[in-house]
This record gives structure tokens, C-alpha cells and sequence, in this order.
């Protein structure tokens, strides 16, 4: 039988439209945009000013602390801004802005280069430290960080996260049949820099073919043991804690941290972008996206500079069609609308979708009529009927015994919900409250 988690969960058609298409190499834009916050923590301090040359691979914003991370130019050009410019939802974030002028990449990255290096732990953090890598999944948390285990806990494998469970995305699948063996190198390294001779990856079984590649590519691996756990079907199962109960079984309480089960999960695309930054002494500056949705007329997987705008790929894709409701940055479950098209992609996005109006409109809430299926669904074994109508009544604070600070924001609750209300939007601001109110009892 397939291994799964427990709690929870859903079955979204998974309409992995892209799935068949290689990547493709995106052509450069003529301008990018580049955030200096694009990941968990801390935004990078700006290095560059207005009217420097840069090249590809060139550090343009420098981590800001302990959770923060290293940002790179993505193309070679002259920048043209070190200012606030709006994301895809709009907000201003401090950015770095360059014209391009042909593709000259930094001498210190070794395009050629396939040979792992002798590097200790130590060494390989700072090499992913200094590449800025952090969390492809969409999660965005400096790699550094998450493979700098705490004292007094201790690491005792590691998860590859092969699962892509958002309906339309298929960058990782494409990256683990196209990458393998680099992914597989990559794999080992981070198992060096964890210090442990386990890594397990987890795909779910809609992907056979990567199954099977990467069963072979494992058992011919010299160094660490790396298993593939081929995982039932079923949403949430990306989400860290769902993900580290499939393949081992052991269950994150809550409060408590994923080391705290011995494991350490790791994305399919941040593994490739490791081997990269280890062996190559590549920066992460760009990445594979999926460019989907059922209006589009020709869905792709693209290897995109960061900064392009995200009109960009959908122009080369075939451009905007006629019918499109809206645009999200991600999956449709836990993707973002995304409102300025000129915003420029960042490390965490792993894909543009375009919906229909019929797609994306939400049905018309009637009242809980007490079916239970949110609760069902919810993988964190929260009562989202119960948190929402206590938001509503502005009992926020009451919420705290419901653990909304559990929530991953997945989404199951409002697409399983019959009557159409908006949970997750409820438990959103429950949720972002009760945190608020936590913190400040502790200081
Ligand atoms: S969005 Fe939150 S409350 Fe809703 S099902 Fe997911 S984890 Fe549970
Ligand atoms: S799924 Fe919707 S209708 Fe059913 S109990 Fe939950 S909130 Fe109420």
C-alpha cells in the first residue's frame, strides 16, 4: 500500500497540463526587476547603485542577518534603479531595477564545472550561504538557516520534497526527469552538510516516470543512501509536516519544530540549485517555472532569469487570451492573485497561472449548513467552521485554544466547503491575530 499522511486532506483534479513539456530556456528580457526581499527574513541590504555595470552572478544585495539571504544580479547591464517598486500584489518593496546589455556572466562561476568538491559541512553551508539559495517550493527560507541545525537537536535524515502536489505545476517533475543525476549530486550534498547517511525522496504516484528515474539514478549513487518513496495522491501532501509523516511516519506536535522528528525537508528544485551553487559556485538567479492554465494555448515549463517581468512569459507563452479572470503567482491552492504584471519573478515562484472567468470566480456563500467537511479536510485537524464564525463575531482572541497559528494555509477547508464560504480568508486574519497577541505575552 502507498504511504501517505494521516490527517486531512483532498483529491483537486491535478490538470498538470505542462507535464509532457521539456524545459525551455527563456530568452532574456530587455529589463529586470529585482527584489531584495525574496525570501523569510530580513531583506538584503542593496551593494550596487544607480549606473553600475554588473554582470550575471554578481552580488547586488547582501543578507542582513542570520535569516536573510544573499541577492545576485541575474543578467549583465547597467542598473538603473536601487529604489521601491511594486510586486505582483502591488506592495513596494525595495528593488533593484537593471537594463540588460548582452550576457556576460561573473568569472567565478564554473559553467563546466560537474566534479563534486571536498568540501566539509561547514564548507558547503557557506557555499550555499553565499549562492543565496533558499527554499524553491514557494516556502522561501534561507537553505543556510534550515541546514544549521540547533543545538541540542540532531538530524537524522533527510526528505527530498518530490511531491508537487498543486494542481498545474510541473517544474519539479520536469527538473527530476531532465536533472537527475545533478539533483541526485545535489542530494548528496546536502546529506554532507547535514551529516547523515539517509535521504529519502518523496514523489506522488502520478509521476511514475520520475519514480522510476530516480529509483535507478539512487541505486546507482555512491556515498549516501537515497530511497525513493513513491506516496499516494493526495493534497496537502507538499506541506512539510504532511510530508515528514508520509515517508517516515513520525508526526510534528504542535508548536513543535520538523527537527524535532529528526528530519530535514528539502525541495526537488532547491537540491539542483545546491548542486549549482556548490559545484559550479552558481548564484541562484534563475529558475524553472511553469507558465499554465487552461486559456493559455501553449502551457510551458521555462528556465527564466529572476527579475523577468511575469508578462514577459506570459507573452511567450502566446500572450494574454481574451478570457482570463486571473493571474496567479503559484498553484491555484496556495498561489497568490497577482495584480502588476510588470512585477518581476523572484526565486520562490514556481508558476504563472492564468485562469478562466468561470475558473475563477467563487461560487455564492450561503450559510454553514454543519456538513463537517472543512474539518475533514483540514491536514492540521483544525475546526475551520468554528474559527471563522468565531473571527467573524470578533472573538479572535478566544480562537487561541483552536491553534489557528497551525494553519498552513493549504486551502483544503474553503475548496471542500459546499456552501462556498471563504474559511481560509477567516483564518488568515485568526490566525495572523492570535500571533500578534502571542508575542506580545512573551516580551
Ligand atoms: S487552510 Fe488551514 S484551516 Fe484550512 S484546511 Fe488548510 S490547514 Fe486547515
Ligand atoms: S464545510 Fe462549510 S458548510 Fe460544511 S461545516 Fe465547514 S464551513 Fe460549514
Amino acid at each position: 500500500m502507498l504511504k501517505t499522511f494521516r490527517i486531512g486532506g483532498i483529491h483537486p483534479h491535478d490538470n498538470k497540463l505542462s507535464k509532457g513539456t521539456p524545459i525551455e530556456v527563456m530568452p532574456l528580457p530587455e529589463k529586470v526587476v529585482i527584489p531584495l526581499s525574496q525570501h523569510i527574513g530580513a531583506p538584503a541590504q542593496p551593494c550596487v547603485s544607480k549606473g553600475d555595470k554588473v554582470k550575471v552572478g554578481d552580488l547586488i544585495g547582501t543578507a542582513n542577518g542570520f535569516v536573510s539571504a544573499n541577492i545576485h544580479s541575474s543578467v549583465s547591464g547597467t542598473v538603473t534603479a536601487v529604489d521601491a517598486q511594486p510586486d505582483a500584489s502591488g506592495v513596494r518593496k525595495p528593488s533593484v531595477t537593471i537594463e540588460v546589455e548582452g550576457d556576460q556572466w561573473n568569472e567565478h562561476i564554473l559553467r563546466d564545472a560537474t566534479e563534486l568538491p571536498d568540501l566539509d559541512a561547514k564548507g558547503i553551508i557557506e557555499a550555499i550561504a553565499a549562492a543565496g539559495i533558499v527554499g524553491m517550493g514557494g516556502a522561501t527560507f534561507p537553505t543556510q538557516v534550515k541546514l544549521s541545525v540547533p543545538p541540542g537537536k540532531k538530524a537524522e535524515f533527510l526528505i527530498i520534497n518530490g511531491v508537487e502536489c498543486e494542481p498545474y505545476l510541473t517544474a519539479d517533475h520536469r527538473v527530476m526527469l531532465e536533472r537527475p543525476d545533478e539533483l541526485i549530486a545535489g542530494v548528496e550534498l546536502l546529506c554532507r552538510a547535514l551529516q547523515v547517511s539517509q535521504a529519502f525522496i518523496g514523489i506522488e504516484n502520478n509521476k511514475p516516470d520520475a519514480i522510476k528515474l530516480l529509483s535507478q539514478k539512487a541505486a546507482a549513487h555512491n556515498g549516501a543512501t537515497i530511497s525513493v518513496v513513491p506516496l499516494k495522491v493526495q493534497y496537502p501532501q507538499g506541506g512539510e509536516k504532511q510530508l515528514i509523516d508520509a515517508v517516515t511516519g513520525r508526526q510534528v506536535p504542535s508548536g513543535a519544530l520538523p527537527i524535532d522528528t529528526g528530519a530535514v525537508v528539502q525541495n526537488a528544485g532547491t537540491a539542483l540549485a545546491v548542486y549549482e551553487a556548490v559545484v559550479k559556485r552558481k548564484p541562484l538567479f534563475e529558475r524553472i517555472i511553469t507558465v499554465t492554465g487552461k486559456p493559455l494555448s501553449a502551457p510551458r515549463n521555462l528556465l527564466v532569469r529572476i527579475g523577468t517581468p511575469i508578462r514577459s512569459l506570459i507573452d511567450y507563452c502566446g500572450g494574454m487570451p481574451d478570457n482570463v479572470g486571473k493571474v496567479i503567482g503559484g498553484g491555484p491552492m496556495m498561489g497568490r492573485a497577482a495584480c502588476n504584471l510588470d512585477a518581476g519573478v523572484t526565486k520562490g515562484s514556481s508558476g504563472i497561472l492564468l485562469m478562466d472567468d468561470r475558473e475563477s470566480s467563487r461560487g455564492t456563500q450561503g450559510p454553514c449548513i454543519r456538513c463537517a467537511k472543512c474539518v475533514s479536510a483540514c491536514p492540521m485537524g483544525l475546526e475551520p467552521y468554528l474559527i471563522n464564525v468565531m473571527t467573524k463575531k470578533g472573538m479572535i482572541a478566544e480562537t487561541e485554544k483552536l491553534h489557528p497559528y497551525d494553519c498552513i494555509e493549504c486551502g483544503s477547508c474553503s475548496y471542500t466547503c459546499p456552501a462556498h464560504i471563504p474559511l481560509l480568508d477567516y483564518i488568515r486574519l485568526a490566525k495572523g491575530e492570535v500571533m500578534k497577541i502571542m508575542r506580545a505575552r512573551k516580551s
